[in-house]
């Protein structure tokens, strides 16, 4: 992916020498944080991560070592700024393209290890996230130095990627997709509520891809070899392929995220039309998205 001589965004927060990072673990952000919180990996992340925190016993004052950047750290800093301020470049257009109102920006902070947010404590574990209520994307980098370790598949483009999901929820809170979407699950049950959330995914997956081609209609930003890179992440990160991978087999009905081949088709779609109008993952019958 070509960045040079990109600007970088505004809205970035770097937030990884924060000191004090107490972890507190407590029924009552659970919820909170699976209220308001998409992850881009398996939806179970969040529960888990809280989970592990509490049961490590980490939950009474535990802290992390000091944090020193490296010059990868610093490199993926530098490219998240840039990408980011390409989804900032987008979107504004496309609002204003679309009569959607004016385009609010929305902050990323870059994190170490554990962070708090207006949905409760992130960490590390729970992988990149969208929290609404402070309309904030949290990454901590390790998850893009991990990637090809833990997915089997990264570089720029795939972290480009994953950055520019994490803004399509930002699109869909802006548009009242998102909290709609989560008032409905709240009234569901799990199996129900997962499928609405497969719908969310797939259409953060859609907008993803309609950043992409505008990015590289505006700056020229794609090369021979990116688009295939990120394709490839998103047949990785499908909820039937993690779940073979961790369990040998599939549970359709825990399915929050859509299949690798629907991940990849939504991602594709958006990619190839560029119009962002065109990503209804609501009205079409589940079996058919
Ligand atoms: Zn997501």
């Amino acid at each position: 992916m070509r960045l040079d001589g990109r600007r970088r965004s505004d809205n970035v927060d770097d937030r990884r020498r924060v000191s004090g990072k107490s972890i507190a673990a407590g029924g009552g952000i659970v919820g909170a944080i699976v209220a308001v919180v998409i992850t881009l990996m398996s939806g179970g992340d969040i529960g888990d991560a809280i989970g592990n925190l509490a049961s490590q016993g980490l939950g009474s004052g535990g802290s992390y070592p000091e944090y020193v950047e490296d010059e990868t750290d610093a490199y993926l800093f530098d490219l998240s700024s840039k990408v980011f301020a390409g989804t900032e470049d987008v979107w504004r257009e496309e609002f204003r393209k679309n009569g959607w109102g004016e385009y609010q920006e929305p902050k990323l902070v870059i994190y170490k290890d554990a962070v708090q947010t207006g949905c409760g404590q992130g960490t590390a574990q729970t992988g990149p996230f969208y929290c609404s209520a402070d309309e904030t994307v949290y990454i901590d980098l390790d998850f893009f130095r991990d990637m090809q370790s833990t997915i089997g598949g990264g570089g720029d483009f795939a972290y480009a990627y994953v950055i520019a999901h994490e803004v399509g929820h930002h699109v869909q809170h802006l548009l009242g997709t998102l909290d709609k979407a989560h008032n409905q699950m709240a009234r569901l049950s799990e199996t129900e509520g997962n499928k609405i959330s497969v719908r969310l995914e797939l259409q953060a997956d859609y907008y993803a891809g309609v950043w992409a081609y505008h990015d590289n209609q505006m700056f020229g930003s794609l090369e021979p070899g990116d688009l295939e890179v990120a394709l490839d992440v998103a047949s990785k990160i499908g909820d039937d392929y993690l779940q073979r991978k961790a369990y040998g087999r599939e549970m359709p009905e825990s399915f929050n995220h859509g299949r690798s081949e629907q991940r990849v088709r939504w991602f594709k779609k958006g990619f190839d039309t560029g119009v962002s109008t065109a990503g209804d993952t609501f009205t079409p019958s589940y079996t058919s998205l």
